[in-house]
């Protein structure tokens, strides 16, 4: 009989360091452009979208970041997060792969996101800036920001993608018991926003939409400045926390895992569980790194390889990325937070470079996924999270096929219980 195992690190394990892939890359990555002049980003520009520290932050070469006591302080009321050796799939599948998962489903909000919503929020804070304007697709990374402005004594303002503000309600509750302020997007209060809602006024609206509508904002309040929850080098820096943990957790129970996987949106939950571990990949070790993401939304799998904005007003720098056009408006699937045209420049490079696979998954293998997998491992997973599930799953049965044996992990990214309508 096989024994279920949940490695439970003690809270003085949890990393103090986040971990810098740029240290350890054989090659630089291609600089922000500026969207008028298309020369390189001086950091003064940016400071007027970013504060100090994250401008800072964003361009540092250094290996390890220290995490800030006070940061540390906010990680502890949900850090570390549990590694999770899902038995029960293993053995419905037979495989002779082990898989576990690390479960982001246990933080307050309910995803990983609130691992850089705590540091942003710390450091605007620590900058002097009164007050935070964002996007959110499903409301998680609004959800995030708003309890952590709520932490660090800032008011939160979020534009709110409106086909998620519609099928999730809840989301929006949920962001107002922080003292977030919600706004449909695209909405009448910037000129972007009434620029789509005059094409149709019906407009589902989407994350690039709601990206431009908020650094609109943020550029009428010098005392204002813009979070973004995914994508820029600084997030996936501070989500890097999770991948740090895993190694510690696998370390403990004596594996080393083969196959390292996660859903990619924008890429940072995938980039903070695979980035740690790119080392051992270029000293040449056998492991292998796999983004998941939504057939209807394909950046890293269809996307080009090239200049793009990250918001469809063009705003914000050009960064060099795997896109589906800024104009590229996605279906209205329910894995809101995976409805994206671009993608991480860090994790865009290590696809492009070879070093990261990625895959895409259709709409339906991916809830029969999150299905099986809440009725084995008894955890109802958020829609985007569900396409590392149907990523894990396809392994473990190639594996089988293959007699291989392989130690699969993956990120669950956030639970599903603000999602229920989706599975109906
Ligand atoms: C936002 C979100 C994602 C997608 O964003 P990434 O930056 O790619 O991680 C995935 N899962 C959950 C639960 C999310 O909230």
């Amino acid at each position: 009989m096989r024994s279920r195992i949940r490695v439970n690190l003690p809270v003085e394990e949890m990393p103090k360091k986040w971990y810098n892939v740029k240290a350890d890359l054989p090659f630089k990555l291609d600089p922000p452009l500026h969207p008028a002049t298309q020369q390189p980003m001086k950091p003064e520009e940016l400071s007027r979208i970013f504060p100090p520290s994250i401008v800072e932050q964003e361009a540092t070469e250094e290996r390890f970041v220290e995490i800030p006591e006070e940061v540390l302080e906010e990680y502890v009321v949900f850090r570390p997060t549990p590694l999770i050796r899902a038995t029960f799939l293993e053995e419905y599948l037979q495989t002779p792969a082990r898989i576990y998962y690390k479960y982001e489903g246990t933080s307050p909000t309910g995803s990983h996101k609130t691992n850089t919503a705590l540091a942003q929020a710390f450091y605007n804070a620590k900058d002097g800036i009164k007050r935070l304007v964002t996007e959110t697709g499903a409301g998680q990374w609004g959800s995030a920001l708003s309890y952590a402005g709520r932490k660090f004594g800032l008011e939160v303002k979020v534009f709110m993608v409106r086909i998620s503000y519609e099928q999730k309600p809840m989301r929006k509750y949920m962001m107002n018991l922080f003292d977030g302020t919600v706004t449909p997007s695209p909405s009448e209060l910037t000129s972007s926003g009434k620029k789509f809602l005059s094409q149709d006024p019906s407009h589902p609206g989407s994350l690039g939409i709601a990206i431009s509508e908020a650094i609109e904002e943020v550029m009428a309040d010098p005392n204002t400045r813009y979070s973004l929850g995914s994508v820029l080098d600084h997030v996936l820096l501070h989500q890097t926390v999770i991948g740090l943990e895993i190694e510690k957790q696998l370390e403990l129970i004596g594996e080393k895992p083969t196959i390292v996987m996660g859903c990619h949106g924008g890429g940072s939950n995938f980039g903070g569980t695979v980035l740690p571990f790119i080392p051992r990949k270029l000293a040449g070790e056998n492991i292998r790194f796999v983004a998941c993401e939504p057939e209807s939304c394909p950046t890293l799998t269809k996307g080009e390889f090239r200049y793009d904005s990250g918001d469809s007003a063009g705003f914000t720098p050009l960064i060099k990325m795997y896109t589906l056009g800024k104009e590229f408006v996605p279906p209205k699937i329910h894995a809101g937070g995976l409805r994206y045209h671009g993608s991480a420049p860090i994790i865009a490079r290590l696809v492009h470079e070879g070093i990261i696979e990625a895959e895409s998954f259709d709409q339906e293998k991916t809830f029969e996924a999150a299905r099986l997998f809440a009725k084995l491992e008894g955890i109802i997973p958020a829609p985007e999270a569900a396409h590392a599930i149907a990523g894990a799953i396809k392994e473990a049965i190639a594996a089988k096929e293959e007699k291989r044996e392989e130690v699969i992990v993956f990120t669950l990214s956030g639970h599903g219980l603000m999602d229920l309508t989706a599975y109906v």
